[in-house]
Order: C-alpha cells, then sequence, then structure tokens
C-alpha cells in the first residue's frame, strides 16, 4: 500500500492548508529524543511533538504500565463508577500542584480543560447568585483574558483567545471578552480602571502564566504578572491558570505558578500530563470553587463531561509519566536543558542578534525562543516553512510559529543531542544570512 497516497486522499490533517501543502512525513517509530521515518531518516524532536512528550518517545516503563493497565481495565463510564487510575493520579498530583486545591475534575485534551475551567467559574457565580444576592445581585458574566493569548479551538476556549487569523470564520460568534495588555513597567493604570469601573462583573480571569505559547512563546515578568493576579484577585475575581503548555516542568519548576506568590483558583493541565502518551485533560479547583456546588437543588449540577472523562489507560499514563517526571534523572535532565539554554542564548546574541538578523532571543527553564528578522523579504516571509524543510534535511525537527523558532524538547535530550541541534539551528541561520 503507498500509504502517502492513501493519506492524501482521505486524511484532513490539523492547522494544514488542504491546497498544494507539503507531503505529511510517514513516521515509523520514535525513541527517546528521535523520529524515524520509512525512508531511513531519522529527526531530532526539538519541539516535543507540540509540546506533549516529556521523557522521550516509546518510553518502555509507560507502555509496560499501559499494556498491564489495558488488560484489566480499558474504559467505563466515569459517572456513578469510579477505578484506581483515577484516584491515585488525583491523590499524587492534588499535592504538587501550586496552590490549594482540592478537586480534579477530568476531560481529554488542553481545550477541554479551559472549556471546563470557564464553565466551572461562570457556574461558580450563577450558583451563589441565585442563593447570595448580597455581594453579587446579578451574576458575573464577564471573562478577563491577556491580548495574544491562545487556550484552544473549542468555542469557548476560542473566545477567551487572541482574535487572529486561527479564529477569524468565527468571529461574529465568539462570547465578549474582556482583554488586556500582558503586564509591562508602564501598564498597571489600564488594569486599574477596568478593575473599577466592570470589577463586579468579571467571573474569571484566564491566563497562561509565565509563558504565551502559540502566541508566539512570548514571556512575562513573573513579578508583573503576579502584581496583575494580586489585584484581579483583591476583587475576588476567580483566577484560572492555563498551564497546558507550561505544566510538569517546562518554564524550569514543575509548574509555571510556582514561580507566583498568588496561586490559581482553577488550573488547567493536560499535553505534558500523561508525557504526551494519551490525550488526557486535568482541570482542578480549590474547595471554595467546589463548595459552590454543593446544593441540595440538582439545578446547581455541573452538567458537563465527555464519554473519555478519565479514561484507565490514560490516567495510567499519567500516573506513570509522573512517578518518571520525580526521579532524578528527569530532574537533571531539565536543569541540564535550561543551563544548556542560557548558554546558546548567549551565543545566539553574540553571534547573530549582533547582526540584527534575529531578535528577542529568550528562555525560560526548558523553552527557548527567538525571532527571525524577516523584514519585507517576500522570501523569507515564508520563513516558518523554509525553516521546518531545512531543519528537517538536516534531522532536526522544528516548526516555528511565523518567524518565531523555538526549541521545547523532551527532558531525555542528551547534551550531545541539544549540540547537534543548536549546530543545526546555526547551520540553517548561516544559510539564510551568509
Ligand atoms: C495547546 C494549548 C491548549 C489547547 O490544548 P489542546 O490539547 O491542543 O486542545 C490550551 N492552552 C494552552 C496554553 C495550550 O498551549
Amino acid at each position: 500500500m503507498n500509504w502517502i497516497e492513501k493519506d492524501r486522499e482521505l486524511i484532513w490533517h490539523p492547522f494544514t492548508p488542504q491546497k498544494e501543502s507539503p507531503e505529511p512525513i510517514f513516521i515509523e517509530s520514535g525513541k527517546g529524543s528521535w523520529l524515524f521515518d520509512e525512508k531511513g531518516n531519522k529527526y531530532l524532536d526539538a519541539i516535543s511533538s507540540w509540546w506533549v512528550n516529556l521523557h522521550g518517545h516509546s518510553h518502555p516503563y509507560i507502555a509496560e504500565k499501559l499494556y498491564q493497565q489495558a488488560l484489566v481495565l480499558e474504559h467505563i463510564i466515569f459517572a456513578g463508577f469510579t477505578h484506581q487510575p483515577a484516584i491515585a493520579l488525583a491523590d499524587r498530583l492534588i499535592p504538587l500542584l501550586p496552590g490549594d486545591f482540592s478537586r480534579i475534575f477530568y476531560s481529554d485534551n488542553g481545550s477541554t480543560s479551559t472549556e471546563v475551567a470557564l464553565k466551572m467559574a461562570l457556574q461558580y457565580w450563577w450558583n451563589k447568585g441565585t442563593t447570595e444576592s448580597e455581594d453579587s445581585p446579578t451574576p458575573r458574566r464577564t471573562i478577563l483574558a491577556f491580548n495574544n493569548s491562545y487556550h484552544g479551538d473549542t468555542f469557548g476556549a476560542m473566545s477567551v483567545s487572541d482574535r487572529s487569523v486561527f479564529t477569524r470564520p468565527f468571529h461574529d460568534l465568539l462570547f465578549d471578552v474582556c482583554f488586556i495588555d500582558t503586564p509591562t513597567s508602564g501598564n498597571g493604570g489600564e488594569l486599574d480602571n477596568l478593575l473599577e469601573k466592570e470589577g463586579q462583573k468579571i467571573a474569571a480571569f484566564i491566563y497562561e502564566p509565565l509563558v504565551q505559547g502559540a502566541g508566539g512563546i512570548k514571556l512575562m515578568d513573573p513579578r508583573l504578572l503576579n502584581g496583575v493576579l494580586e489585584k484581579v484577585k483583591a476583587r475576588g475575581i476567580i483566577c484560572i491558570a492555563d498551564e497546558v503548555m507550561t505544566g510538569f516542568g517546562r518554564t524550569g519548576r514543575l509548574f509555571a505558578s510556582d514561580y507566583l506568590k498568588q496561586k490559581p483558583d482553577i488550573i488547567c493541565l493536560s499535553k505534558g500530563l500523561t508525557g504526551g502518551v494519551m490525550p488526557l485533560g486535568i482541570t482542578a479547583c480549590t474547595k471554595k470553587i467546589y463548595e459552590a456546588y454543593l446544593s441540595d437543588d440538582r439545578k446547581k449540577t455541573f452538567f458537563h463531561g465527555h464519554s473519555f472523562t478519565a479514561n484507565p489507560l490514560a490516567c495510567t499514563a499519567a500516573i506513570a509519566s509522573l512517578e518518571l517526571l520525580l526521579e532524578p534523572a528527569a530532574r537533571e535532565g531539565i536543569e541540564r536543558i535550561c543551563k544548556l539554554n542560557v548558554v546558546f542564548e548567549e551565543k545566539l546574541k553574540e553571534k547573530y542578534e549582533s547582526r540584527n538578523v534575529i531578535k528577542n532571543t529568550r528562555v525560560s527553564g526548558t523553552i527557548l525562543a527567538f525571532e527571525i528578522n524577516t523584514g519585507e523579504d517576500v522570501y523569507l516571509n515564508e520563513i516558518s516553512r523554509i525553516v521546518t524543510e531545512k531543519a528537517l534535511e538536516k534531522g532536526v525537527y522544528l516548526r516555528p510559529l511565523g518567524n518565531t523558532v523555538y526549541f521545547m524538547p523532551p527532558y531525555c535530550i542528551t547534551e550531545n543531542e541539544y549540540g547537534f541541534l543548536t549546530k543545526v539551528t546555526e547551520a540553517i541561520l548561516d544559510e539564510l544570512f551568509p
């Protein structure tokens, strides 16, 4: 069978223009930081397969646990039933979470984890508003979010994300959201005014702590973000940390919120949650949120769920991944990448920023990013595709966001492999800007 031909005939790939897109690469297997195609080429997975992989591909420990679980219980309905992997995962995870969390709500992916968080927060106020009239005569209905944010592709998640080319066909159907700029040392007044005028109407604030991922790996100053959270919390607004990307060590610590004194009321997790092995989403909340749902009134039930809520295999992969993450090897891997990133950041600045061919080189833990100066150059405006092609030719998988090139490797990447990644990156820049 010609698999690629069949693919072209039958499959619709995500985020992929359907006309004249390059042929997909047929990956046969993955091991550690490497992907192997059917032609015998191998590629270093420098972006952890869309930011999900933590410990390398086809990890034998996770595979073994999955196999054992599949022989015992593969799936059951999660309303009225429960099972050990879901309970064990919640029990292990809650003490590690950044804040005082008390409940885990399961779903399937990052978008559903933020969708659940938004509904959970809005219904919190609805549930309270129908009994407590004193502080909230009409339930709070507005969501506050950052400009340039990304929280997923379902409708609620799209609504609270930046309006962009990705959401354009739906703009008239997305609900209104109050957007503010990410904090800089000069823009605190904007937020003060908004909170003064609208504070009582705002139900929740959703934010990607420290790093805006899909918005272009944009970093924010933890102290300034902490200042925003302080002001927002003072108004009783529910804080939702979307750690779908930043969770599980990406920024150096276990969670990005670990760098912040102000902790969220709700946290969203996915991507690295299962080590990148199975789809799973988590929305965790504090006791305060949960208690608004403790009611004799059935209308106050959280009527939300998915067929595959808390899938036992996904929960098993998450437990196994968490066990690996807490071992010294993973910690050392994270620290190794953090150090190598700082060294390479310096080199990029000296060698390329000084020549103005790249700008804004930055590092947050295991994530490194820079922007290629494309100017008006028509060729260079195709930069994302060009970099991806050049990198693949040289044995690395990179997928820039527009002109933003970034590394987000799995924690098992060795110093040698990282060295290979930097050599390839430099070779690409040297070819583009001789
Ligand atoms: C990827 C991402 C999502 C969406 O997750 P999916 O699993 O792709 O639906 C949401 N929030 C953030 C911060 C993300 O990086």
